[in-house]
């Protein structure tokens, strides 16, 4: 079986609070995009894993669709082995999810190939044992994200807007950033702007600048962040922000043919720049005679 995992956007990211443990409690208003990392599942005896499309992703145990199908086995119980392939489109470092879409993408896809009958409700518990963006991305579309990850609200009138994504150079990571998150640098993004906006299905509604909670935590390590944000706004985007940890910032354009002539303009100065659209969907199901994208 073949599955693109798609990607997300953080609208907005707010954080309210650490947890006993020391995990950051979020608020954020996430959604997913059709820009995706390509999987095939095949049953084989034993768990293996390739990966291509990306150097500086581990093929090995550390990767997180080899973890979600470790995760499910010991779920389970169950002996079977599968053959993963992995082709990486996101970019890493991106906050973009990638490593948590394809985690959420074999947890369901080895589900039914295993025909190990779990509920959505179990997939998103042993996702949440992964990280903290993985019950989403097992339920994809636009949510409100709150807790550590794990309480969920759908808002099934999720819109398909054109997206332009520019990424610097260099990735960020998601670790070091919420290390150096200082509680004082909080910010109250406009959760329910945007949801108007989504309600209405008018992008021309969305604020400017949602707001990212860890935006300064990241522009601090890498201005170029807010050079992209400011490319974006100058090329015609309706809205401009940093999506999760960075290093990857979305542009909300009013239709496609304004985002492909911004892109088409911003691929001349930014590494990476890609247009996507918002989707109602956490992954879909392919067929294996399309090659991975
Ligand atoms: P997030 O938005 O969840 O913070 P991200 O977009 O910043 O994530 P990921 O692509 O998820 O970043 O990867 C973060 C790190 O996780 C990478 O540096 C990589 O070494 C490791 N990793 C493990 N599994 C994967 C995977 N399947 N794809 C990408 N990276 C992975």
């Amino acid at each position: 079986m073949r599955l693109i995992a798609h990607a997300k956007i953080n609208w907005t990211l707010e954080i309210t609070g650490t947890d006993g443990r020391g995990y950051h409690l979020l608020d954020m208003l996430t959604q997913s995009i059709d820009l995706g990392d390509t999987l095939t599942l095949t049953a084989s005896d034993e768990l293996t894993l390739s990966v291509s499309g990306n150097d500086a992703v581990p093929a090995d145990e550390r990767n997180l669709a080899f973890r979600a199908a470790a995760a499910l086995r010991r779920y389970t119980g169950i002996r079977a082995g599968a053959a993963i392939r992995l082709h990486k489109s996101v970019p890493s470092g991106a906050g973009l999810g990638g490593g948590s879409a394809d985690a959420a993408a074999v947890l369901a896809g080895l589900n039914q190939l295993w025909q190990t009958g779990l509920s959505q409700h179990d997939l998103e518990s042993i996702g949440l044992q992964l990280g903290a963006d993985v019950p989403f991305c097992l339920r994809g579309g636009l949510c409100r994200v709150q807790g550590i990850g794990e309480r969920l609200t759908p808002y099934p009138a999720a819109p398909v807007w054109p997206l332009v994504l520019v990424k610097p150079c260099e990735g960020l990571s998601t670790a070091e950033i919420y290390h150096h998150y200082a509680a004082d640098s909080a910010v109250t993004p406009a959760h329910d702007r945007v949801l108007k906006a989504a309600l209405a299905n008018d992008p021309r509604l969305l604020p400017r600048h949602p707001g990212n909670a860890l935006e300064r935590v990241s522009e601090s390590f890498l201005p170029e962040i807010q050079q992209c944000r400011e490319a974006l706004l100058a090329a015609g985007a309706v809205c401009a922000q940093m999506s999760g940890s960075g290093s990857a910032v979305f542009g909300v354009f009013p239709d496609a043919d304004s985002a492909a002539r911004a892109a088409a303009i911003l691929s001349g100065s930014w590494p990476w720049v890609t247009c996507c659209r918002t989707s109602a969907s956490p992954y879909e199901f392919v067929s294996e005679e399309e090659p991975a994208l």
